[in-house]
């Protein structure tokens, strides 16, 4: 027997919460006819929803006991979110997917395909499009991939996504990776391992509103950069390097003006722009290392990346207490 761990994180996802499970169940249906090994899990994480998501959970788990769930006490965030599904799959094989049917359920067949014969570790999608978007999110979607791939040894590929049907041993891998600051897009392209990335076309969100405002994003692509790359702190030591060739040619070329026609006091503004210059730098590079300090501070902590309120583990022992 083979199991699959279906990892769905959700945030305010009530209204496609029932579209999701009709379809996920059409597919895992369809392909344990196929295979006879396959067993599925569904394991939904509620990360800390304002609506009524929870409680579609517990109906769900009401009426298949295949559904397991885990609900944060308040937001974390999806990468927290993927994190404790991850951790609690059980499954020979992960997947992590999106609940507003973005990640089409229907590549499930294909996926397990190219990974079952272990010929890959990992099946994902990488979108070719970003149809539905608008045009300045996708461009700086697209220069924030050259940048990042530019500055940082980790390879991460336009469009790929979180949606992945992985093996064991790649998830475990991925769990040894236990920082606080997650980017997963990094984190995959970090462990390694053998990829298929899948084109397709976007797809819009079934139902709800994205939990992603345009400078949210802004925001993780820096978190992004930061946790993958140390360029930002470089191009700091770049900074004061050119500042010093720049500022000892000045001194040189002054020391000489001052020798040949000798000392004026004038070219105060020159020295007032000199020293804003300088002083913006100097405040800029400090801004950067004081950036990298600050996640050193938050990873020290060692806090943890999520906490749990209602499992359905609690719920169901609950359930059968008051039934007795
Ligand atoms: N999500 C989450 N926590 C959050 C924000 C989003 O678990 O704080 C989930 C959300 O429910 C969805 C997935 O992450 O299943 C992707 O979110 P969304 O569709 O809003 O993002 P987009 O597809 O626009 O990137
Ligand atoms: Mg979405």
């Amino acid at each position: 027997m083979k199991l699959i761990s279906v990892v769905v994180p959700c945030y305010n996802e009530e209204e496609v919460l029932p579209l999701f499970y009709d379809e996920i169940i059409k597919v895992t249906n369809q392909m344990k006819q196929e295979h006879n090994e396959l067993e599925f899990e569904f394991l939904f994480i509620d990360d800390g929803s304002k609506d009524k998501t929870l409680e579609g959970f517990r109906k769900l788990a009401d009426t298949d006991k295949r559904v397991r769930y885990i609900s944060f006490s308040r937001n974390f965030g999806k990468e927290a979110g993927m994190f404790a599904g991850l951790k609690n799959a059980k499954g020979d094989y992960v997947v992590v997917m999106d609940a507003d049917l973005q990640h089409p359920p229907s590549f499930l067949p294909k996926m397990y395909n190219y990974v079952k014969d272990g010929e890959y570790d990992c099946a994902t999608t990488r979108r070719v499009s970003r149809k539905g978007e608008s045009k300045v999110r996708s461009w700086f979607a697209r220069k924030f991939y050259s940048l990042m791939n530019k500055i940082s040894q980790t390879e991460i590929v336009d469009g790929a996504q979180d949606f992945r049907f992985m093996t064991r041993q790649m998830v475990d891998s991925i769990l040894e990776m236990n920082e606080y600051n997650r980017f997963s897009k990094g984190i995959f392209s970090w462990v390694g391992f053998k990829v298929k990335y899948m084109e397709y076309e976007n797809v819009e969100r079934a139902a709800g509103t994205t939990a992603w405002s345009f400078w949210g994003l802004f925001k993780y692509s820096l978190e992004g950069i930061m946790a993958f790359s140390t360029a930002p702190l470089a191009i700091a030591s770049l900074l004061g390097v050119v500042s010093c060739v720049f500022s000892f040619i000045c001194a040189l070329v002054v020391i000489f003006k001052t020798l040949i026609f000798g000392e004026d006091v004038s070219g105060f503004p020159t020295i007032m722009c000199a020293i804003f210059l300088v002083g913006g730098l100097q405040l800029f590079c400090i801004g950067i290392l004081g950036q990298y300090l600050a996640k050193a501070y938050l990873e020290t902590k060692a806090r943890p990346i999520y906490i749990a309120r209602e499992t359905d583990e609690i719920y169901r022992s609950k359930k059968s207490e008051s039934a007795e």
